[in-house]
């Protein structure tokens, strides 16, 4: 059972970033924060609805960036003409996530928001080199995925602000994703991109350790898929031991490279 609360439905931002603090969360498809609520693992005295807040729902080009909405669902990710046009390894991987009810009500903010370890848009995210915007009734910042990402459950979002967008640098990365599940979230996730601008190569692991992991080169050939993941600190569970997602790893990471050098592409 869910306990006592109450639901603001904030129009405007500036209304929304008055209503949220330590007691009064924000959410979006509520497919985490309710679970996490039945669970009786949060529990806030209000909540603040975002779904009337048209201004993170925006998708837009802004000079050498793609712009999504903090309440941009998945299936929109996957099907939206400017963000498959510009990112297409992103649409192709929000297709994949979870379900058909979380993909119609589950959003990019409340995703990274969230911090789930397996999270399949940190993932890809980190290997863009996407960076979120935050924003309070003081003023916005700007992060990087790493600088968000603090550990599992946790990121460096203050009480006060809300996550408003995620910029993705384009042209963005192209290449592939892999990621092995047998539940509803992957065990091991690795996409391997090729980039234009900075290291040409990178490589992120998700979905094992606490938070994902980025590797970057000049060329393909400096990746070393059984030092990378040995260099990993999986997370044990019922999905598989250390040294089996570790295995697991060092597979995904051999295909993912194998893959990219041979000129495949998701999305
Ligand atoms: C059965 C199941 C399977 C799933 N499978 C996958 C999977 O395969 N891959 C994957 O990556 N994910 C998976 N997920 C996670 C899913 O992607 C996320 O649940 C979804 O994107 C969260 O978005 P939401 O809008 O529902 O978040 P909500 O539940 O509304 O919010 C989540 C958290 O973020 C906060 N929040 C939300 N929006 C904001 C904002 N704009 N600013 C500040 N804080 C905010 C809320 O306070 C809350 O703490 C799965 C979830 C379920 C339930």
């Amino acid at each position: 059972m869910l306990g006592t609360f109450t639901v603001s439905r904030p129009t405007e931002l500036g209304q929304a970033l008055g209503l949220i603090g330590e007691d009064s969360l924000a959410y979006w498809g509520g497919t985490e924060l309710f679970l996490a609520m039945k669970m009786q693992l949060l529990t806030p005295g209000n909540l603040v609805d975002l779904k009337g807040i048209p201004q993170l729902r925006e998708i837009r080009m802004n000079g050498d960036e793609l712009v999504i909405g903090a309440g941009t669902t998945h299936d929109q990710i996957a099907t939206d003409a400017v963000i498959r046009g510009a990112a297409g390894l992103l649409s192709s991987v929000t297709s994949r996530v979870g379900n058909s009810r979380v993909r119609a009500q589950g959003t990019i903010g409340g995703n990274l928001c969230f911090a789930e370890p397996r999270s399949d848009l940190a993932t890809v995210l980190l290997a863009l080199d996407a960076t979120v915007q935050l924003q309070s009734s003081s003023g916005q910042r700007r992060l990087s995925i790493t600088e968000f990402l603090l550990g599992p459950y946790w990121t460096a979002i203050e009480s006060e602000e809300l996550l408003v967008a995620v910029c993705v640098p384009v042209p963005a990365a192209t290449g592939v994703y892999l990621k092995f599940q047998f539940t509803e979230r992957p065990s091991v996730a690795v996409t391997a991109v090729v980039s234009e601008g900075g290291q040409p190569c990178r490589l992120a692991i998700g979905a094992v350790a606490d938070v994902p992991a980025l590797h970057t080169a000049e060329s393909w050939d400096q990746f070393d898929a059984a030092s990378i993941a040995a260099g990993i600190e999986p997370v044990p569970d019922l999905t598989g031991s250390v040294t089996y997602k570790r295995h697991l790893t060092e597979v995904l990471v051999n295909k993912a490279i194998a893959a990219v050098r041979a000129g495949e592409r998701d999305g």
